[in-house]
Order: structure tokens, then sequence, then C-alpha cells
């Protein structure tokens, strides 16, 4: 945490399973936020002049900083944004590994030799862009910030992260756990809400602004930006589709589907939020897919999160509520349950057509709602025709329904027969609304650098 400069108001966690008091954090206010910002700022130039290998050793230490308190951490955001305490732990594990993984590539992350004259020499060099502000959500808080921390870090910058205002206390224990082992100023962590994330991006101290998160976020930053001239990354929101084919067993496409929509209560940028199904196996496969939403609504403890707040559950049942009355069928769930806490049962809706905002949209909960289309060609044109860009997978056994749909869907990342398939550092950037540049893998150590070119010559001999 910052400065105990004065603060504007608090931030209150209720546990999404219960509604029990999670805790309060206070917000920081403006004289925090400038407090930071001069913190990281002073400590940014010692840490840029830092020899890479140095910096990547105390990012390993901060690492295995955070694997001492793996569990604690992983305890704490279930209780502040509902997620199953196996996926929790995962998240903080999948950070532990991002943080190890930049500690290798930092200080291997170099420029190239250019072709200049023979007698000339010319290179490039990636300097730290200098104070970076990292904004993260809560639904994965640890791997994503780990990310973005790890990379800005090991080049040589130094961040201001500002948590989700969902997951504070977990973003600040993080914040405490990373800095500990860091030298004071390259990380600070302030709390706050998107007041404070706003006011971050709009000061010109900052370098550079990485922000995961929704897409009018993003779409705010990058305009507050444009006045600043802060570098932007943004990784926003998805409205991914799941477009099925004739030729796969129905059953197994059912599994995916349920997999793609509801795991973390389908609160993930990647979440299948809108299925296309070819009518030749369609009634199986919505038969299957209710099944597999049943599974999940009768042994929710171990197999359904909640959603993170009754806010969010509001505009799921908005978009839900709105199918329907506009001619979509609930095959299961779709009810709001009586109880504390934020729960959302898994939800399947058939006969759902473009119209309707579950599918124009990201819902951001367990909801798949399906159009059955007649042909691969044209789930693959409905899927194509959207505004956001994350990614989108198909199910086919056909090279070139496969290859057709590589070539056609204008998303970061095609997924083929597998919903949540990918290899480790498999970096994408994003098109239109989902967000601009690389917010992972080895091409994020290019986004938190800004590329020099030198020219050296010998000046002309003498008299
Ligand atoms: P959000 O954009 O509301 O919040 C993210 C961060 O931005 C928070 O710290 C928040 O306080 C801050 N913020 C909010 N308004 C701001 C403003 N005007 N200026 C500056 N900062 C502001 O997002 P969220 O609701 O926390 O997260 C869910 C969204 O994140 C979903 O849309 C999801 O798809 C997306 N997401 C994307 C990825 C990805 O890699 N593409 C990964 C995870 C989540």
């Amino acid at each position: 945490m910052t400065t105990g400069a004065p603060t504007t108001s608090e931030i209150t966690v209720l546990n999404p399973h219960d509604g029990t008091l999670v805790g309060s954090l206070p917000c920081a206010g403006e004289d925090e936020i400038r407090g930071a910002l001069t913190a990281a700022r002073s400590a940014a130039s010692d840490w840029a002049r830092t020899d890479p290998e140095e910096r990547g050793r105390m990012l390993r230490a901060a690492a295995e900083a955070l694997v001492q308190h793996a569990t604690e951490l992983a305890e704490l955001n279930t209780r502040e944004t509902g997620k199953l305490a196996q996926e929790a732990l995962g998240g903080v594990m999948a950070g532990v590994g991002t943080l190890r993984q930049y500690a290798e590539l930092g200080p291997v992350h170099r420029g190239h030799s250019l072709r200049g004259g023979v007698l000339a020499a010319d290179w490039t060099v990636a300097e730290p862009r200098g104070v970076v502000v990292a904004l993260t959500p809560w639904n994965d808080p640890v791997a994503v910030a780990a990310g973005l921390l790890g990379a800005a870090i090991v080049t040589g910058n130094a961040v201001v992260h500002k948590p989700s205002e969902r997951c504070p206390h977990t973003g600040a224990r993080l914040g405490e756990i990373l800095a500990e082992v860091l030298p004071e100023g390259v990380l600070v962590t302030v709390t706050g809400g998107p007041e404070a994330g706003r006011l971050l991006t709009q000061l010109p101290e900052v370098d550079a602004v990485a922000h995961v998160g929704s897409s009018a976020t993003g779409r705010a930053i990058a305009l507050a930006a444009a006045q600043t001239g802060a570098h932007v990354i943004r990784e926003n929101g998805g409205n991914d589709a799941l477009v099925i084919d004739d030729d796969v067993d129905p059953a197994w496409a059912a599994e995916q589907a349920a997999i793609g929509a509801f795991t973390n209560a389908g609160q993930i940028c990647t979440s299948v939020e809108r299925v296309y199904v070819h009518r030749q196996i369609a009634e199986p496969f919505l038969e299957a897919l209710a099944a597999e939403a049943r599974a999940r609504n009768r042994d929710r403890d171990t197999m359904l999160a909640p959603l993170v707040d009754r806010r969010l559950r509001e505009t799921v049942q908005g978009h839900v509520a709105a199918a329907v009355a506009d001619g979509a069928t609930v095959l299961e769930g779709g009810v709001v349950p009586d109880g504390p806490g934020s729960f959302y049962p898994a939800t399947v809706l058939r006969d759902c057509t473009e119209r309707m905002q579950v599918m124009r949209e990201e819902t951001f909960g367990p909801v798949a709602p399906v159009a059955v289309v007649e042909s691969f060609a044209e789930g693959l044109r409905l899927a194509a025709a959207d505004r956001y860009g994350l990614a989108a997978t198909v199910l086919t056994g056909r090279i070139a329904h496969a290859q057709r749909a590589v070539a056609e869907l204008a998303v970061g990342t095609v997924k083929i027969n597998n919903v949540f398939g990918g290899a480790p550092g498999g970096s994408a950037q994003p098109r239109r609304d989902s967000g601009a540049g690389f917010g992972y893998g080895p091409e994020l150590l290019d986004e938190m650098t800004q590329v020099k070119v030198v020219h050296v010559e010998m000046p002309p001999a003498r008299g």
C-alpha cells in the first residue's frame, strides 16, 4: 500500500457465496495517487539502470514469495470474487508461472544489429518506458496482474498497480508480497474504483497504461491517453462464438460448450458467449448441453462459482430476460435463486437470434445462448459479424472448414476443437472492441519497452 495520504471513501466487499462481509478498504484519493506516481518515478531511473540479470533475479524471488503465500491469496480471492477454490489456486500458480517466465525472458530480451555502412555500427536498444500504470480486473486477479507486473518490472519499468475494486484485498496483498522483495517504489499498489483508475490515466506523469478489463473502460483509457501521450495496451471484453459443424459428436460438442460457457460461471474473457450449431445435430446437442447445465446446477458448490456480485447478476438476468421476451426458450436455468450471495444458474437458451443483446454483447455469466444454423458457412458468417474480436472456437472434423474459419474469423485467437486450447506463451492482438496490443506472452516485453536506434560512425580524419 502507498502513503497514508487522505482518502475519499471506502470499498466494501461482500462474499459472493453467502453475502457476508469480507472487509473494507480505503479508496485512494488524489494525494495518494500522486504520491504513488511520485514514488514510482523516483524509483524508475535506478531500476532502469539495474542489470537485466539482477532484475530477473529479483522477479524470480518475487515468484517464490508468491508461492509461499499461494494458499492465502487463493482463499482471499475465493472470498472476494467467489472463484472456486481449486480454480483460485490455479490462478495464483499461473501467476507464479508467468513471473518465473518473465524472470527468464527479461534478461534475454534484446535489440537487433542493423546493417549500416561498413565502418558504421547500427543497433537497436529496448529501453523501459518509465512509469507504467497497470489496471486489472477481478475475474483472474493474480494471474492477470502477474503478467503485466512481471513484464513491466523485468524490463526496467516502475509500476503503479490498481487492482479491481471487486477484489481490493487480494490486489493489495499481492502488492505487499511482491513489493517486499523489490526495491522501494518499483511496485506501488493503490486501491480504489473507477475514479482512481480514471485519475491514474489522466495524469501526464504516466508513460504507459496497461489495462485488462471491459471494452467500455478500454475506450475511455484510449481517449485519455490521446491527451497524455501514454502508450496503451488494452486487453478487453470478448463475445466469443462457438461454431459447431454437423460431423462432430453432439455429446462431445455439448461438453465443449459447457466448459466454455460455464467455467468460472462464464466470467472469463474467452468464455463461450454464443453458440451456432448445425441443424443436423442440433437436437441431441441441445439435450446434452441442458444436461451439462443441470449437473452443474445440482452440484453448484463444487461445479459452479457464483457471479462476482449482484450488480453483475442483474446484468446477466437482464440479458436472459430480454432474450426470452424476444422469443428465446429456456432449456435450463434462467431464474435468479433465492438466498444469500450472488449465484446464477447455468443457463441454456435456444432459438436465439442476432437481434438479442445476449448474442451481441458480452454477458459474462454462465449462459449459453444457442442459434441453430443451416450450414457451417452460415455459422461462420454470423460468428464473424461482430464488433468484438477476442477469440472464437470451431468444432469440426473437416480440415477445409477449419482452414476457412482461420481465414474468415477476424479475432486474435482461433481454436479448433478445444474451447480453451492453446500453447504456453501464446499471445495475440485482440481486434476492434476487444482491445489493442499484446497483453501476454514474450511480446508483452516489447510493449513494455520502446526501441531506440543507435547509429555510430567515425568522424572524418583530421586535417
Ligand atoms: P473494468 O474495465 O471495469 O475494470 C478493470 C480495471 O479498470 C479496474 O481496476 C477498474 O477499477 C479500472 N477502471 C474502471 N473504469 C475505469 C476508467 N474509466 N478509467 C481507468 N480505469 C478504470 O473490467 P472488470 O469488470 O473488472 O473486468 C471484466 C472485464 O474484463 C470483462 O469485459 C472481461 O472480458 C475483461 N477481461 C479481459 C481479459 C483479456 O485478456 N482480454 C482478461 C480478463 C478480463
